[in-house]
């Protein structure tokens, strides 16, 4: 045989190729020794969860569930939680917990100084070519978070051994009602598809476990009214929806197609759609471009538009990698930057952000971070808190691999494993403070 040309193999090289050669380059820089297992995962079969729908047999497809051995992800976490509270005082120091804790002010502003951003803003700056002139990020206050420690508790809290100064009051906890399946590490055995229930709806969603802990994070409350900016097809929404928490929750995104895609998952796990969700404006499902939106809300999810890694190196349609999607491709992290910025310009005071992808990407990931920062420091007077959830995701050990947290200077990253391989998804949470 004749060995094939370079010139030719070029040409014959598809879009999927084309996206893990870049990955190959860019990505063993970012990951080094942990790449390849990376790689490994993005290129297996992905993992995923059961979210039980609330508005069909709940109770009997819990127990079903349960009997063909999944895990209720709530137990799982509540078991690590125990080992965190019972080994606290190693804990306590190892994540320097008081120094933070107490929310003081003048050390918050120098671990930001010292830290993170100086770093940060070196390593993106130069990619987005951005004016090198310095920014004052002292208005970003880091903190840390364990909103979501209690938001998982199942029973109503008793204070934890020695945590108690940094546990927040417990809120509506008996009335968590997200129930959420997974089989254990290095079991791949698959879940059925959803049957229709005695509603006529769907008994479960199956997702990529990624998605749940943007959701998590985004911390939802009774009453709140939730904007989910990039919603479909609406795997997100369903998880928001099934707290039972939000009065309304507004599914936005920004092609007639894609919003039909939510409007068709609804219909199969909500009964009565129009009746009972879209007439009483419980739930709107939107069509526009989530830069030109103007309401306010109490909490925005971003799940952005990405390069969607896992996707592009497995499916040739609708591939980014393309030759003719270049020009989108480059554009990405500017059009990602844009509408973070539109989300922190809409959530009210007090107000959680989440900003989300499905990339494995630091420019797409905490580089669209800093971009959306930069923004809203240089143009308005908007103040943002940074949540360190770290501590938080101890509890979430045992069911993610996450990526090592010196990596990352806004966010959290699951990464893609062979024994867990949900992800990859990147989420940062942001508090807007004024
Ligand atoms: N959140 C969804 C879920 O969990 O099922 C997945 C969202 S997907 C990663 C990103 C979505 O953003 C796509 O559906 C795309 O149509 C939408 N999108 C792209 N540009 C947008 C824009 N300017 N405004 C709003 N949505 C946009």
């Amino acid at each position: 045989h004749k060995a094939t040309h370079w010139s030719i193999q070029k040409k014959n090289k598809t879009s999927c190729d084309r996206a893990l050669d870049h990955f190959d380059e860019f990505y063993s820089q970012t990951f080094a020794e942990d790449w390849p297992s990376i790689r490994h995962g993005l290129l297996s079969k992905q993992k995923y969860i059961a979210v039980v729908n609330n508005f069909s047999d709940a109770d009997q497809t819990n127990l079903n569930l349960e009997k063909i051995g999944a895990l209720n992800v709530r137990t799982l976490f509540q078991l690590e939680k125990q080992y965190i509270s019972d080994n606290y005082a190693k804990l306590r120091q190892k994540y320097n917990l008081t120094k933070i804790w107490k929310k003081d002010e003048k050390i918050a502003r120098e671990l930001v100084k010292n830290d993170s951003v100086e770093n940060v803003y070196q390593s993106y700056s130069l990619e987005h070519n951005s004016s090198n002139a310095e920014i004052d990020f002292t208005r970003v206050i880091p903190q840390q978070d364990v909103s979501f420690l209690n938001l998982t508790e199942f029973m109503p809290v008793t204070k934890l051994k020695g945590l108690e100064d940094w546990i927040a009051e417990p809120q509506h906890l008996e009335n968590y009602n997200l129930n959420v399946y997974c089989y254990e590490i290095g079991n791949h055995n698959d879940f059925s598809s959803p049957k229709n229930g005695t509603t006529g709806v769907l008994n479960y969603y199956l997702m990529d476990g990624g998605s749940l802990l943007p959701v998590l994070a985004l911390d939802v409350k009774p009453g709140d009214k939730v904007l989910d900016m990039c919603a479909s097809p609406g795997g997100k929404s369903y998880l928001i929806l099934q707290t039972l928490y939000p009065d309304q929750v507004i599914c936005n995104d920004v092609t007639k197609s894609r919003a039909k895609r939510i409007y068709n998952v609804m219909k199969q796990y909500l009964y009565d759609l129009e009746e009972k969700w879209l007439n009483q404006n419980k739930l709107q499902i939107s069509l526009m471009d989530g830069r030109d939106i103007r309401d306010g809300f109490d909490k925005i999810i971003v799940d952005v538009p990405c390069t969607t890694d896992r996707h592009s190196v497995k499916e040739l349609e609708n591939n980014i990698f393309r030759p003719d999607r270049i020009k989108e491709r480059l554009k990405l992290p500017e059009l990602q930057a844009e509408l973070l910025v539109q989300a922190i310009k809409l959530v009210k005071i007090g107000g959680n952000i989440v900003y989300s992808t499905c990339t494995l990407s630091p420019i797409q990931n905490d580089g669209v971070v800093h971009l959306a920062l930069k923004q809203i420091w240089e143009e308005t007077d908007i103040e943002i808190a940074i949540k360190d959830l770290s501590v938080a995701l101890l509890q979430a050990t045992k069911m993610y691999k996450f990526a090592d947290q010196k990596l990352m200077k806004y966010g959290h990253l699951i990464v893609p494993n062979l024994q867990i391989n949900f992800g990859p998804t990147y989420f940062c949470k942001l508090q807007r403070i004024k």
